[in-house]
């Protein structure tokens, strides 16, 4: 008997029987025209149903993997499918970057810009935020461009659209020069230095995260990439307010081997090698994890850390390590940085949902004065209802939605409930 397919965690299996890969875009086409229901699977690294498909599950990995760099505009397109690791080797070796990745660089542009997905930094905004043309084959099997340029305030509906719209099958990106980082991590961040600090922090290079398991009253790491050409050529200070070098490479989880992480102790390399935590070249197949994020305004960051410290002994048994990062305000209709500059309460949980159930209700909870809007692609318990009061051009979004998928052909239980219900 052939096994159901599942999420990179394993801890969905989905309710298509099967994943379908169409190698041509004919015969994506084809396909998308005939179902009834259709959803596309990226490279399966969300951890809720916002991939699942009621009806047909589709893969894009068989269509021509393409990624054409047009140095006159300064943009590259590039087939939906492709994982970042292909990406920025690809940009890399032709002298182009984007300007931020995610922590892990195995998933796909489509699926990753479809979530908001994000790294750190203070000025950075959310990967989407690069995107100025998408290419998606809609309902009817038409194909549809979207594009910054051509289609004014509607665009921003289009790219962070968690598959409703169509199968994206090429988006363009804005690229810009590549360039060097160099890694530092420094441990034993005192918390209250964060009291008066936390902007200096977070602003101290290109991209900060800081990692914490909740059990003390210091912040275990601060990741710290540095831009060379940013930079002037000074190392980082021996000190981070209170923090330390770390004397060798660190993994963010306690106790785990650094040996799948990014070069760290400040040696240089590019951009796309230093600006994700985890290596390129180790994938892994599966993970013995579970996320939640959570994204409220930044002016409430020392409030919402102090609010989640009231949680310590709750979170932390349950808990592997916590990131918090920064990401700029955009435009886009479905961010959840969408009107705020922001930072973000990320949760590496263990693989035991019933256990961590109970401890995203109380977060929730204690976020909630905040206003949080929770990572689509990770797991939360907010109501529906909560939400969707988080995100004003909601409406606007499902116009878009009737307009390119009439009959909801694209939508599936999630996009329903959180999206298009305006009950
Ligand atoms: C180990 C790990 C690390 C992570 N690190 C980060 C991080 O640093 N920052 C962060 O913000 N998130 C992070 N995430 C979350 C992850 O980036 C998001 O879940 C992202 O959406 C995954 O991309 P994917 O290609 O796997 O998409 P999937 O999970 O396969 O799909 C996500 C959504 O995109 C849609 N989609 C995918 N491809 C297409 C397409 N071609 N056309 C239309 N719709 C499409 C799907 O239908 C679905 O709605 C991490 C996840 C893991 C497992």
């Amino acid at each position: 008997m052939t096994q159901r397919p599942k999420n990179w965690a394993g801890n969905l299996v989905f309710r298509a029987e099967r994943v379908d890969r169409p190698s041509s875009l004919q015969q994506l086409r084809s396909l998308i025209s005939r179902s009834a229901r259709v959803r596309v699977l990226g490279s399966g690294h969300s951890f809720n149903d916002i991939a699942d498909s009621p009806g047909t599950l589709v893969s894009l990995d068989g269509l021509p993997q393409g990624v054409d760099i047009d140095t006159g505009s300064a943009t590259v397109k590039v087939a939906g499918s492709v994982r970042y690791a292909e990406l920025g080797r690809r940009l890399h070796a032709k002298g182009y970057a984007v300007p931020n990745l995610a922590s892990l660089p195995h998933i796909s542009v489509a699926g990753s810009c479809a979530t908001a997905t994000h790294g750190s930094g203070e000025g950075n905004g959310n990967l989407a935020t690069s995107v100025s043309a998408v290419e998606m084959v809609t309902a009817d099997g038409d194909v549809v461009v979207l594009s910054r340029a051509g289609d004014g305030d509607r665009f921003d509906g289009a790219v962070v659209a968690l598959g409703a719209l169509g199968a994206v099958v090429s988006l363009t990106l804005d690229i810009v020069p590549a360039f060097d980082v160099r890694q530092y991590v420094f441990e034993g961040l005192p918390v209250e230095v964060l009291d008066d600090h936390f902007g200096d922090v977070v602003s101290s290079a290109y991209s900060v995260s800081l990692f914490t398991d909740w059990r003390t009253s210091r912040i275990n790491q601060v990741w710290v990439k540095q831009r060379l050409d940013e930079a002037g050529g000074s190392p980082v200070a021996p000190d981070l307010f209170g923090a330390t070098p770390a004397e060798a490479p660190r993994h963010p989880v306690p106790g785990v081997s650094a040996v799948h992480c990014t070069e760290q102790m400040g040696v240089p390399g590019p951009w796309f090698e230093r600006l994700p935590h985890f290596r390129a070249d180790f994938t892994p197949s599966s993970g013995e994890e579970l996320q939640s994020e959570y994204m409220v305004p930044r002016r409430h960051a020392v409030e919402a850390l102090h609010a989640l410290e009231g949680l310590r002994d709750r979170i932390a048994p349950v808990l592997q390590i916590s990131e918090i990062r920064t990401i700029a305000s955009d435009e886009q209709w479905l961010s959840p940085a969408y009107g705020r500059e922001t930072v973000a309460f990320h949760f590496t949980w263990i693989k035991d949902y019933p256990a961590v159930l109970p401890v995203l209700g109380l977060i929730e909870e204690r976020l909630a004065p905040f206003e949080p809007r929770p990572h689509w692609g990770k797991l939360f318990t907010m109501p529906p209802g909560t939400l969707r009061s988080r995100y004003e051009r909601l409406p606007d979004f499902r116009r878009l939605a009737r307009r390119y998928d009439p009959s909801a052909k694209f939508a599936n239980e999630f996009v329903a409930t959180y999206v298009l219900d305006d009950s």
